[in-house]
Order: C-alpha cells, then sequence, then structure tokens
C-alpha cells in the first residue's frame, strides 16, 4: 500500500505520504541490499560537470528502460517497514525511536552511523536555510529497489514534514543524489507558504466529503494536502503544463483497478511522451515538478522546445532557483571529490 498513487478521490486520503519510486535500471542490479557506501574512486575521478550529467543521465534512463511500464501493486512488492525516526533540529539529528521490525532487520535497524551518514549527505546538499520544514527523518525498507525515499507531514502537525529513506537502496549515490533533490523538491514546493495546509484534511484524514468539499473551494492547482498559492511554484507549473492534460489525467488517475491503471497511465504517458522528462512525471503533476527539478539541477539548460524541455526551463525564472542550483551542483561536487 506504499506504492506511489495518488487520487483526488478517498485513495488519497489513505496515501498521503508522496511516495517516490526509484526508478533502477539494470545498473543497480546485484548491489548488496543494507549496503551504504561513500561515493566511490570511480565517481571521484570523473570531473564534476560529467557526474552530474551522469546522475541526471542514469534517472531518465532508468526511466526509459523500464519496459514493465507501471507496475501495478501485486503481492511481489514488500510493504515498507519502518526502523527508525530521528527528530529533526536544523541539521542535528536527535535520539532515535525505533518502530517494531522483523528480527532480520535488526542490522539495519541498529546502523545508527549509517542512518547518519544518509542524513548528513542530504544535508550536505541541502544548505539549511531551504529546509525549515523538516521535522523528522525516517529510515525505512520495503526491500530493494521499488521506493527510495518519500516526504511525508508529520503527524502532530501539516507545517512540518518528514524525510524518509529506504536504508536498502542507498548505495548508489547517483540515484540517491538524484532521488534525494527530487523528495526535497516535494518539500520546498509544498511549504506552507507555497500550500498552506488544509486543517480539515489533515484532521479528518479519511473524510472523503471534506476532501471534495476542499479541493472544490480551491481555485488554484490542490496537491492533496491543501489549496496552492496563485504564485507558487507548483501552481504556475500546472498553469503552464497541465491545464490541457488534467482532466484526462484525472480521469486514469480515478481508476480503482490497479492492472486498469496502470496500463491506462502507460498509454497516457506514451501519448504525451515528449512532455515528460521520465514516465514516473505522468503519474502525478507534483511528481512532474519535482522530477523536471531533479533535470534542473543536474543537466545544462536546454535549447529545444519540448515540453518536457520547458519543464526544465521553467525553473531558471526563479533567481532564487538558480542560485540554489548552483549551491547544490557545488555541494554534490565537493561531496565527489577525491
Ligand atoms: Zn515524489
Amino acid at each position: 500500500m506504499f506504492r506511489q498513487r495518488w487520487k483526488l478521490a478517498l485513495s488519497a486520503l489513505l496515501f498521503s505520504t508522496l511516495a517516490c519510486a526509484a526508478l533502477f535500471g539494470d545498473e543497480t542490479a546485484g548491489k548488496g541490499a543494507g549496503m551504504v557506501m561513500p561515493p566511490t574512486p570511480t565517481l571521484a575521478a570523473v570531473s564534476c560537470p560529467l557526474i552530474t550529467e551522469e546522475i541526471v543521465r542514469l534517472n531518465a534512463g532508468a526511466a526509459e528502460s523500464s519496459d514493465e511500464g507501471f507496475e501495478a501493486e501485486g503481492g511481489e512488492e514488500e510493504e515498507a517497514v519502518y526502523l527508525a525516526t530521528y527528530p529533526v533540529s536544523g541539521d542535528e539529528l536527535g535520539e532515535p525511536y525505533f518502530d517494531s521490525a522483523p528480527a532480520e532487520l535488526e542490522d539495519e535497524q541498529k546502523d545508527d552511523a549509517a542512518h547518519r551518514r544518509i542524513w548528513g549527505y542530504f544535508t550536505s546538499l541541502i544548505p539549511l536555510e531551504y529546509r525549515p520544514t523538516i521535522a523528522e527523518y525516517s529510515i525505512m525498507t520495503d526491500g530493494r529497489e521499488n521506493l527510495l525515499a518519500a516526504v511525508a507531514q508529520t503527524a502532530d502537525d501539516p507545517n512540518l514534514w518528514r524525510l524518509e529513506v529506504d536504508i536498502a537502496d542507498t548505495s548508489d549515490y547517483y540515484y540517491l543524489t538524484f532521488t534525494l533533490a527530487h523528495e526535497f523538491a516535494h518539500l520546498f514546493t509544498l511549504a506552507p507558504d507555497q500550500m498552506p495546509p488544509s486543517l480539515a484534511i489533515f484532521n479528518n484524514p479519511e473524510d472523503n466529503d471534506i476532501y471534495l468539499r476542499e479541493v472544490s473551494a480551491c481555485p488554484t492547482f490542490f496537491p492533496g494536502e491543501g489549496c496552492s498559492t496563485p504564485d507558487s511554484y507548483i501552481n504556475q507549473f500546472y498553469e503552464r503544463f497541465w491545464t490541457d492534460i488534467y482532466e484526462e489525467w484525472n480521469e486514469i488517475n480515478l481508476i480503482e483497478d490497479e492492472d486498469e491503471y496502470s496500463g491506462a497511465l502507460d498509454d497516457f504517458y506514451y501519448q504525451y511522451e515528449d512532455r515528460f522528462l521520465t514516465d514516473y512525471s505522468a503519474t502525478h503533476p507534483a511528481e512532474d515538478i519535482a522530477e523536471a527539478f531533479g533535470f534542473f539541477i543536474f543537466t545544462g539548460q536546454p535549447d529545444g522546445d519540448t515540453v518536457a524541455e520547458q519543464k526544465i526551463r521553467f525553473f531558471y525564472e526563479y533567481p532564487e532557483l538558480t542560485a540554489l542550483r548552483e549551491t547544490m551542483r557545488r555541494n554534490v561536487c565537493l561531496n565527489f571529490q577525491p
């Protein structure tokens, strides 16, 4: 049930976590579960512009090479197990809370050093002032692949968010880096100044009537947790790139049957392929902007005229984001230096 499914109807209330599937290609096959390694010497030997290009190439390639399309939720996918949750204060992690977990995951659960290493990597990429809403950090796992990371509102405060990382998928820093940038995009595009959270929905997460009432009262894009402000990044992105296909997408998104949904979304993606940077982008406008942000950070400014390329150029209209791009690219390079 942790598989990414966005619905504007009832199921959105049940799956409010923005679960971000890792789109692994064959490159990651055979990596050890639970292994966490620093950037390898191979990476350090490559010049930094090539590293950032490789991050985006692998993530795009993984999406394109996924010939299975949108995988239906099924018995072959393991449910996510939460292992440890740390309170976050600025850059610092407090003492973790340990969830009850199967005995075979005890090593992963107690690997405090690995948990903190991943957190340290995240904080080394994203400047502190850009992540004021992160109040918790969770280590979880659904086995290798599937989910790599996710964000969700905290249980107590809809203005605060939790970053979740699958410990089994953190050995490849190319994928990890892109996915952390993607998750960060959710955090800043859904922050309270961009999308004041709906208290009615937060306090009544299973009330479909309340949800639909909030959606219909919202004149702008409704990401799920609240009504976006007119000038918010996500509403501007939606207005420019989604209004003409949103109804078509939404009908697909409301399909209950998972196999039927996957097939319809697959068809939708291929129908509009030149609009999307990855197939995962087609799952939801909020995923689309998060994927596009990853491309914005790690690739150059495109000069073509496809909608997909326009989505990358979108971020260059915001000076604060181009400044952030420079900082994040510099931080990636510092991490990968020998
Ligand atoms: Zn996502």
